[in-house]
């Protein structure tokens, strides 16, 4: 049977990806639907109730500039909030926070439900509806069929999903939820490369069986950070602090143990798992000779006992977690509320994906999330955001956009996948940018946000906001660039004991703002220059963009050489072997890849800038 209505957007499933996909969807005016197993679950932490860290809290921001909901969210929801590498360069600090899981939950979905454009169903899907190479809809368990102009897929870990505690399996998608069985066989049956790879998450701990008194004890921030450009720490519900204590040596005994029940060592667990984020089995392996590894013990909401000890996550069998957790310290009398396991799910090669995440076999079929091979909510939402976004623009007849890597993290992350492919979760770093110093947390939104609102994606209340910044920005530097001080200036004797060389000779503020020992802050507060921009984010801005100028100036110029031919375009079609010259290596790599554009092609690792170089005058002189 054929649903009454039907949809520009279906976004099928309503994790991390789903959410930011329909919402992208509906704020550019689509007809949207989400399609989910269970209204309950929206925007539900299947692991750690955290969001950001280092790469990650880049993408948040990304996507907040976007117009997307994850900040805001975790805003609302936060419940400790840190700036890791707050002592060091603007490019490398991220935001951090974690979740009353709860709190975070229900403002995702309430924003859900309150979205103009968008209907929620909840029902698992089992089949996608094809007619030749174009999707046209999808259909439900209970035969109901939805008819769609575009489908984004964005099931996370429950393709085919297999529960390892232990010798023990089953089925499931994430603990207490179902695995899509159907709809994982489907798939297969289609022309999609399709893999396997594994996650894991610790048990969890009741707090009240604790003893925090032995543990080390950390805060959140103050003054407390915000995620979102449009956040206020009063969106922030209450505070609380997180612990940190250790494993020990009677731990890594009783892990080594264990192993021989272990579904990792025994090879019973076939996929392969994140290589940043390893269990702890994982971790007494690889790095023998260390004594110890540090636990984050994170409350998991303001209304709950259950705590999530960061840093344990295994799947060996549950008698065995049971001694591991309470040889640590402080965890002696520990009730586990919930057993660690891993999962085992489907994921499809995305390089089988073009830049805007649309399927290269099937039109109008968008992949988003965990199943394109990432890990973590971040790095999920961000392609949602981008998938979600571009299936709008192919209803609307319009171009497809994504970010390029010099525009943001969000375009490493999906020129990395789409162009290299993965064979483990890939998760986000600063590392994967080469332009770390443009791609900073603080500047997404002067990256991002007019492209956003070109598109639809930024509503009117965050551009004006934006558009105050940047006044802001603009003016301040006019008006710093114009104060001049010299010798005998009345602040000078203000200035010098804050300087490392006195003023010599005449000077104006950016001048002294770009010496590395000023701050904004502390020029403003001689009487004669302040008191400065009330506007924190414009006056956070002014230094930097004032302080790095140099920097960032070459490496504006670095991305303009190489843009000159990374754009340049490879025909779908082209015969890569009629280059004389390549190697048989490169050819097959270059015929397996299939990369649209040159610059993609230089990324595909093996191939060096000699065969670029080939590939480009025959391009030329053939195009
Ligand atoms: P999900 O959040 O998994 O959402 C998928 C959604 O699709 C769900 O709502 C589901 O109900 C729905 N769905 C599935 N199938 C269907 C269907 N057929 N029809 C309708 N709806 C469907 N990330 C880290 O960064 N670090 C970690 O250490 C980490 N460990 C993890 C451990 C475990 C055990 C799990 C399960 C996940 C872990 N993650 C970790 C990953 C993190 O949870 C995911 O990266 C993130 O949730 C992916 O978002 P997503 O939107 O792609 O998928």
């Amino acid at each position: 049977m054929w649903y009454q209505d039907s949809f520009d957007v279906i976004v099928v499933g309503g994790g991390h990806a789903g959410t930011e996909a329909c919402l992208a969807a509906a704020r550019m005016g689509c007809k949207t639907l989400l399609l989910t197993h269970n209204i309950d679950t929206l925007g539900a932490m299947s692991c750690n109730p955290a969001i950001g860290g280092i790469g990650k809290g880049h993408l948040v921001k990304e996507i907040d500039a976007l117009g997307g909901l994850m900040a805001e969210a975790i805003d609302h929801g936060g419940i400790q909030f840190r700036t890791l590498n707050s002592s060091k360069g603007p490019a490398v600090r991220a935001t951090r926070a974690q979740a009353d899981r709860l709190l975070y939950k229900a403002y995702v979905r309430n924003y859900l439900e309150n979205q103009e454009n968008l209907t929620i169903f909840q029902q698992p899907c089992d089949d996608l509806i094809l007619e030749n190479d174009q999707i046209i809809g999808v259909s439900t368990q209970m035969g109901l069929k939805f008819k769609g102009k575009t489908v984004v897929l964005t099931v996370g870990t429950f393709l085919a999903g297999q529960i390892h505690i232990g010798l023990n399996n089953y089925q499931g998608g994430r603990a207490g939820d179902p695995a899509s069985v159907n709809l994982a066989s489907r798939l297969r049956d289609m022309p999609f490369r399709i893999e396997r790879l594994k996650t894991g998450t610790p048990p969890r701990l009741d707090a009240r069986t604790l003893d925090f008194s032995v543990m080390q004890e950390q805060p959140g921030d103050t003054p407390v950070p915000t995620f979102s450009f449009m956040g206020k720490a009063e969106h922030h519900p209450q505070q609380i602090p997180c612990y940190i204590t250790h494993t020990n040596e009677q731990t890594h005994q009783v892990i080594r143990d264990g192993l021989d029940r272990s579904p990792m060592y025994t090879g019973v667990i076939e996929g392969v798992g994140p290589r940043y984020c390893p269990s702890i089995e994982d971790k007494i392996m690889r790095f023998a000779d260390k004594a110890s590894h540090q636990i984050f013990v994170e409350p998991e909401g303001l209304t709950t006992h259950e705590v999530y000890p960061n840093g344990i996550s295994t799947s060996l069998p549950f008698d065995v977690q049971m001694d591991l957790v309470r040889s640590i310290k402080g965890f002696e009398n520990a009730h586990i509320t919930r057993p660690g396991y891993a999962i085992e799910y489907d994921y499809f090669d995305p390089r089988d994906l073009k830049q805007t995440l649309e399927s290269k076999f099937i039109n109008n079929l968008f992949f988003a999330g965990q199943i394109n091979g990432t890990t973590g909510y971040e790095e999920a939402g961000a392609q949602g955001l981008v998938a979600g976004m571009n299936a709008a623009c192919r209803v609307q007849d319009k171009e497809g956009w994504t970010p390029g890597r010099e525009q943001a993290y969000m375009g490493v992350l999906i020129d990395d996948l789409s162009t290299l492919g993965t064979k483990e979760p890939y998760r986000m770093f600063t590392s994967r940018a080469e332009y770390r110093l443009l791609l900073r947390e603080d500047n997404a939104d002067i990256r991002l946000t007019e492209k956003g609102r070109e598109l639809g994606l930024v509503g009117d209340e965050r551009w004006q906001r934006f558009c105050e910044k940047m006044e802001n920005i603009e003016l301040e530097r006019q008006r710093l660039r114009g104060l001049w001080v010299q010798k005998d200036h009345e602040a000078t004797e203000k200035l010098n004991p804050m300087l490392k060389n006195p003023i010599s000779r005449e000077a104006n503020l950016e001048d002294l703002l770009r010496r590395p020992e000023t701050r904004y802050e502390d020029l403003m507060s001689i009487e004669a220059f302040g008191p400065g921009l009330a506007d924190k984010q414009a006056a956070e801005q002014v230094e930097i963009q004032i302080k790095y100028a140099g920097y960032i100036e070459r490496q504006l110029d670095e991305i303009d050489k190489k843009k000159r031919h990374e754009d340049t375009l490879i025909p779908a079609d082209f015969d890569f072997a009629q280059i004389s010259g390549l190697s048989n290596e490169v050819v097959a790599k270059l015929t397996d890849a299939r990369p649209e554009t040159l610059g993609k092609a230089s990324r595909i690792s093996g191939i060096t800038p000699a065969a670029i170089s080939l590939l480009l005058v025959y391009l030329k002189k053939h195009g």
